[in-house]
């Protein structure tokens, strides 16, 4: 055999209608009749097949934040969720253990701060955590696994510190060779303190916040020295005025990311897709929102994936592209309609379809509203039905596995 996987007949965006060939875990070719001496072939006709989408800032543990990504990941096309910050130097090992579990790739940030995320914020309030020759350490330790250090600035995170823990990751990002992401928030610090720091290649994540509102001549002159953009919308850092303003100061983010956590995942957030449908909704276009969740976060950390060309990983996403006009809603309760929105058929990490499974129960520091847990309940039971259904033939995805449950947004 040639191949191990063959998708025919789908589209692949930037290329056209296209065939890929998946051998050894990496994509083995693309483009139009590729032999069809595979070990399996899969009928994508009529479906979008991308890159494995990268969420570039997303908390899959350990501690206050964390959430499991594979039973989301299988219905979403997630392949890789970098870890933003949700481990220090005292708690990478905790997260070294979730990765060893997930089928999903999980590169992390580091966060500045010794002890992460463990509880709900506050954590660089006391600079003893904030040790520069510390994290530096650890980077070079799990190289594998660490891309980046994470600081989170704003009034809560940091007390009376302003911007120094900033400046202590900064200096440990600069001896490692690696970015930084920062958050940013409530000031004090003030904003322009916080980008006026930043280098070519750091990422500011929540970009088109509401409560930072990113707009003006620093954040333009930040983007010109090539700062990147992230979205990260989180349950708090996206509104969908502060975008539309950005779009028409010609300040489109470079990345779209969810900061999916334990609150935010049963909304405003829910998922990367339904992320993406919000920046359709603002008016960019599939291409462009696409790029800005594959190859662009996978440049922006020096990943593997997010590109279909020869030789990268079998990460990849099959998605049906539903046209009409479907409502989105920011963390601030504004609500716009998206045109179109990719509804995940398929989703396999090296070569490999990653299974239907159930998410865990809901931690018990997290409040659910009664239509939170009816959703869940809902989502639950069909996933069941799912799981027990028998599978039939493999001529076509949707007989393999039915579409998942729609989202409840
Ligand atoms: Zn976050």
């Amino acid at each position: 055999m040639t191949y191990d996987l063959l998708f025919t007949g789908g589209e692949v965006p930037g290329t056209g209608p296209a065939d890929v060939a998946v051998r050894d875990g990496l994509i083995a070719a693309v483009g139009a009749g590729v032999s069809e001496d595979a070990r399996t072939v899969v009928d994508v006709a009529g479906l979008l097949v991308t890159p494995g989408l990268v969420d570039l800032h997303a908390h899959v543990g350990p501690g206050y934040w964390g959430i499991e990504p594979d039973p989301i990941a299988w219905r979403t096309g997630v392949t890789t969720w970098v870890d933003a910050g949700s481990a220090g130097a005292y708690t990478l090992a905790g997260l070294r253990r979730v990765v060893a579990g997930t089928d999903v790739r999980v590169p992390a940030l580091l966060n500045i701060s010794a002890v992460g995320l463990a509880g709900r914020t506050g954590e660089s309030r006391d600079l003893d955590n904030c040790d520069t020759a510390l994290a530096i350490d650890t980077v070079q330790a799990h190289r594998d696994l660490i891309r980046g250090i994470k600081v989170r600035i704003d009034r809560e995170t940091v007390g009376d510190n302003g911007v120094e823990p900033l400046r202590r990751g900064l200096a440990a990002a600069q001896a490692c060779g690696i970015p930084v992401m920062v958050h940013i928030g409530t000031a004090p610090p003030a904003l322009d303190e916080v980008l006026d720091l930043l280098r070519p290649g750091d990422i500011v994540t929540h970009c088109a916040s509401g409560i930072a509102a990113p707009l003006g001549p620093a954040v333009r002159a930040a983007r010109e020295r090539g700062v990147l953009l992230d979205i990260g919308h989180g349950s708090g850092g996206f509104a969908f005025d502060v975008l539309e303003r950005q779009l028409a100061e010609g300040l489109a983010p470079d990345t779209v990311s969810t900061d999916l956590h334990a609150r935010s995942v049963h909304g405003p957030v829910f998922d990367l897709p339904t992320t993406m449908a919000k920046l359709l909704a603002a008016g960019l276009p599939l291409t462009e929102v696409l790029a800005a969740a594959t190859v662009r976060p996978a440049r922006a950390l020096g990943l593997p994936g997010g590109t279909l060309t020869v030789g990268a990983p079998a990460d990849l996403a099959v998605f049906r592209v539903e046209e009409g006009a479907f409502e989105v809603v920011d963390a601030h309760r504004q609500v716009r309609h998206a045109p179109l929105r990719l509804v995940n058929e398929a989703t396999y990490v090296a070569g490999r379809r990653m299974i239907p499974r159930l998410g865990p129960p809901t931690p018990p520091w997290i409040p659910l509203t009664d239509a939170q847990r009816a959703a869940l309940a809902r989502r639950e039971r069909d996933l069941r039905a799912l799981l027990t259904a028998p599978l039939v033939g493999a001529d076509g995805l949707a007989e393999q596995f039915p579409r998942p449950t729609p989202r409840s947004q």
